[in-house]
């Protein structure tokens, strides 16, 4: 049993989106306080409903790009729209979300002393020209495209991370995040996984990008999450940048096939214009993540999907 003064303090910003809504379930879980910090522009209090019970969880409606005081042990830094329509909806504010929010959750960490997590991303690698994609690849960019704001902001986190790392010794972790799926997707944000789920259900058109020839590596987000902790709880030597995501590469087309014959859809498939920089194909390699954290996914894209489809079963009826 973990008493009053060993529990952790544990804030995790963006804790009412998709991941970090499992984040802090999982936080709680293990017995540690969680204070979630969210400004709701993606994320709902639905996803946290079931936790607002639990007296060891505090939700705060704060935009991270403005300074937060705050006494905690650990910091998960979620915090940032992360699907391509939600982030290119205000870009400015996506920038500003990544770049003046780590900014302010490392000056909160320097001061009190916490460990921080950053929530990177695979799209650090732009549309790579190495693959799979190792941490050490630097990637390939546009710096001006659409997908920027994103990609970028995300990149000068991950620098503003090693840099107060450096500089001022804080402890960080950051993690590489590959395509991640499973319930509480918001069904809205236009990702490939909730929509081709939600378009079966309802027996309407399945919309391929393109050709569906590119690709991508699906992973539940119970693996991932499980990743999280085992990164967050290493020696203080492994900072990252890790990759944590499956190796399992389905082409767009195929994840298309895979989700009609499960739900038993009558829908057809459409091609619709491939969006500007998407990128070709991604796959991680998790070396490091196998060889530093002893971390591995577990469920294969066929049962994360099934768990996935029952979600989205009891949104649309
Ligand atoms: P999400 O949109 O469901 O969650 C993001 C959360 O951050 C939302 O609750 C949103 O309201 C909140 N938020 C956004 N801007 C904020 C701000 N300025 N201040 C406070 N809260 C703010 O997305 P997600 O899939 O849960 O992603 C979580 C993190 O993981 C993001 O940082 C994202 O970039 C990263 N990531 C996710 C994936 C994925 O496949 N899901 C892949 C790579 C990286
Ligand atoms: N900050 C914060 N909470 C804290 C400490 C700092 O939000 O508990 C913010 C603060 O507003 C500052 C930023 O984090 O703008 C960076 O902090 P740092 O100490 O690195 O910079 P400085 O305060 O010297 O500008
Ligand atoms: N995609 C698609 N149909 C959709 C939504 C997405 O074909 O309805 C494609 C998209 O063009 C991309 C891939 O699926 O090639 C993954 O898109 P998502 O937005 O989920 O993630 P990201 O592009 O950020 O990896």
């Amino acid at each position: 049993m973990t008493n009053m003064s060993t529990r952790k303090r544990v804030l995790v910003t963006g804790g009412a989106g998709f991941l970090g809504s499992h984040l802090c379930e999982r936080l709680l879980s293990r017995g540690d306080e969680v204070i979630c910090v969210d400004n709701y522009f993606t994320g709902a209090r639905d996803n946290i409903l079931h936790l607002l019970a639990n007296p060891r969880f505090e939700v705060i409606r704060h935009d991270i790009c403005f300074p937060l005081y705050l006494e905690v042990d650990e910091i998960f830094n979620l915090a940032c729209p992360a699907s391509p329509i939600h982030y290119q909806f205000d870009p400015v504010q996506t920038v500003k979300t990544s770049v003046h929010g780590a900014i302010n959750v490392l000056g909160l960490a320097k001061r009190v002393k916490a460990k921080i997590f950053q929530a990177s991303t695979s799209e650090v690698y732009g549309d790579p020209a190495v693959h799979p994609q190792q941490e050490s690849y630097w990637g390939n960019v546009n710096p001006i495209g659409p997908r920027a704001c994103y990609d970028e902001g995300k990149r000068c986190a991950e620098t503003l991370f090693f840099d107060y790392h450096r500089q001022y010794g804080v402890n960080i972790r950051v993690v590489r995040i590959f395509n991640t799926y499973g319930p509480r997707m918001n069904p809205q944000d236009g990702r490939v996984v909730s929509n081709f789920i939600v378009q079966a259900l309802q027996d309407k058109p399945i919309t391929i990008y393109g050709d569906g020839s590119q690709t991508r590596s699906f992973c539940y987000v119970d693996d991932l999450i499980e990743g999280f902790i085992k990164l967050m709880d290493a020696p203080d030597t492994v900072t990252g940048p890790v990759n944590i995501g499956n190796p399992g590469e389905f082409t767009i087309r195929q994840l298309a096939e895979i989700v009609i014959e499960m739900t038993g859809s009558r829908s057809e498939i459409v091609q619709m214009p491939l969006p500007q920089d998407d990128p070709l194909q991604r796959r991680p390699d998790i070396t490091k993540a196998r060889e530093l954290l002893d971390w591995q996914p577990t469920i294969p894209l066929r049962q994360g999907l099934e768990r996935t489809i029952d979600y989205f079963k009891t949104l649309v009826a």
